[in-house]
């Protein structure tokens, strides 16, 4: 058996019982990651000689009992992968641009230093899209990414080289970014769970800003209850991020056990009418596939009640304005002088200044900043941005009050079941067809999750992953846990059955 192969919670029952060591699941993992270069999901794999001395060194402190939480705290030996837009001190941080093809971070961002604090092995940098704007993996300036679940596609985006790595056991788990369905979507797409953690809930304290209001860390897991642990891990308050929360964090995994031990009984599941429309083209198999969990939720005690969102159609293009204006002034600071690239060919300083953004930035960012800086400027501001700010307003709204008569929601986390490489021409309206599913959420803030729901053979040619959303209110994450971990839980049962 190889290490690799294992989720958290596996690795850290062989570790305890003495079955497994550090040092075996990090040789097993940076094994499969040299085998697997094909996949293109990781940009740096970080250095095996300092990988392999932390895992001895976590080795001994377990034989010696060690009290040092860097050596022997809940990760301890857990080889995590980390998105290339998350700061890791000393490792390249790109963003998946040429942008910042050569910057070396020099501090680690605070989910970085907590997972570090935890005892886990940071095993390299994930493959994105292009600072994080994308929905296929296919802008990153380090090359497209495979789904390792299904043949000639894409794991989706844009944290798809965390989801290929966590679905080919390249790592035991990894951190994606969400911004408007980042973590969801290619957690879906390549049959892991991914959950956005509601806005607030964690630091975003060097992670590389696409749209300050939008953008949250999370986990990209192979189980329910690995992401709860890494929840546990990386949220809560930082005095670093003036928009992370003051409260308490709750142990996630005990509402996994609830949901593994007692089900959802009394839960009631709110099924929104505008996320099901036959308009929406939703792949037959996701809508089967989708119909059989919520049947598998209502066995173990859930109400299912069907409500409207009355919003959701303005969610996307409300999220792309949003989106592009606060990207177009977070992406500001790269001008070649403070941040990034620099052109070799400036003879003035507006050279400089507009050919190392020419160069440094690929289309699709560039085609956000554009539009961003005319979404902003006078004139259009009222017409566009403004609108959009209130548009928001209207879809959390929305939430607010659906919220008052059920406990979460449950819709499809993508309308297809792969993405096919996808044709250039027609990229963005599927992109913006996929991204209806999940934007909303991001806009009110709320915590969303991302459940596999079809069983899978492993054969890439046949296999069609799907992926269960469901929505909670903001910081009552633990409802996704309970529900999400009582599904898991059934299905494992039923395939043991078969
Ligand atoms: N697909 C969306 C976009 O391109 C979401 C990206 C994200 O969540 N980072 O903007």
């Amino acid at each position: 058996m190889k290490l690799n192969t294992l989720s958290i919670t596996e690795l850290k029952n062989r570790f305890d019982a003495g079955q497994a060591t550090a040092v075996q699941a990090t040789t097993d993992t940076l094994a499969a990651i040299a085998k697997a270069t094909e996949d293109n999901s990781f940009i740096t794999i970080a250095s095996s000689e300092k990988l392999l001395k932390q895992a001895e060194q976590i080795d001994a402190a377990r034989q010696s009992g060690s009290d040092d939480s860097r050596l022997t705290g809940p990760l301890a030996g857990v080889p995590i992968a980390i998105k290339d837009n998350i700061c890791v001190r000393g490792l390249r941080t790109t963003a998946g641009s040429r942008m910042l093809e050569n910057f070396v971070s020099p501090y680690d961002a605070t989910v970085v230093e907590r997972l570090k604090a935890a005892g886990a092995i940071l095993i390299g940098k994930t493959n994105l899209d292009e600072f994080a704007m994308g929905s296929f993996s296919t802008t990153s300036f380090f090359g497209v990414i495979k789904n390792p679940r299904v043949a000639n596609a894409t794991p989706g985006g844009s944290s798809g080289g965390s989801a290929a790595a966590v679905a080919a056991d390249l790592c035991a788990a990894a951190l994606g970014s969400d911004t408007g369905g980042s973590i969801r979507m290619p957690a879906a797409q390549t049959c892991i769970v991914g959950i956005k953690p509601t806005y607030g809930r964690v630091s975003r304290h060097g992670l590389i800003a696409f749209a300050s209001s939008l953008d949250q860390i999370g986990p990209m897991t192979k189980t329910v209850e690995d992401a709860a642990i890494l929840l546990e891990v990386i949220a809560g308050h930082d005095p670093h991020d003036a928009t992370s929360s003051t409260r308490p964090v709750p142990r996630f995994s005990d509402a996994v056990h609830q949901g593994i031990e007692s089900g959802v009984r009394g839960m009631k599941i709110g099924i929104p009418k505008e996320y099901f429309e036959e308009s929406l083209d939703i792949d037959p198999v996701v809508r089967s596939q989708i119909q059989k969990a919520l049947e598998r939720l209502e066995t173990a005690g859930a109400t299912l009640i069907e409500l409207s969102l009355p919003h959701t159609m303005y969610a996307t293009l409300t999220y792309h304005t949003i989106a592009a204006a606060e990207a177009s002034s977070n992406l500001a600071r790269f001008d070649g002088v403070r941040f990034g690239h620099r052109t070799a060919d400036a003879n003035t300083l507006n050279d400089l200044y507009e050919l190392s953004r020419a160069e440094g930035f690929g289309t699709e960012v560039k085609r956000r900043i554009l539009l961003g800086t005319l979404m902003l400027s006078t004139g259009y501001y009222d017409r566009y941005f403004r609108k959009a700010q209130q548009a928001r307003n209207l879809i959390t709204h929305d939430f607010t009050r659906a919220f008052q008569g059920v406990d979460i929601i449950a819709t499809p986390a993508s309308p297809c079941s792969k993405f096919v490489l996808p044709d250039a021409n027609t990229q963005s309206d599927s992109a913006f067809h996929a991204d209806r599913f999940n934007v909303a959420c991001n806009l009110a803030g709320l915590p969303a999750i991302s459940v596999p729901c079809n069983a899978l053979t492993r054969d890439p040619n046949t296999d069609q992953p799907v992926g269960l959303q469901l929505i909670a209110p903001a910081f009552e994450e633990n409802r996704l846990f309970q529900a999400a971990a009582c599904l898991e839980y059934l299905q494992n049962q039923s395939r043991r059955m078969a």
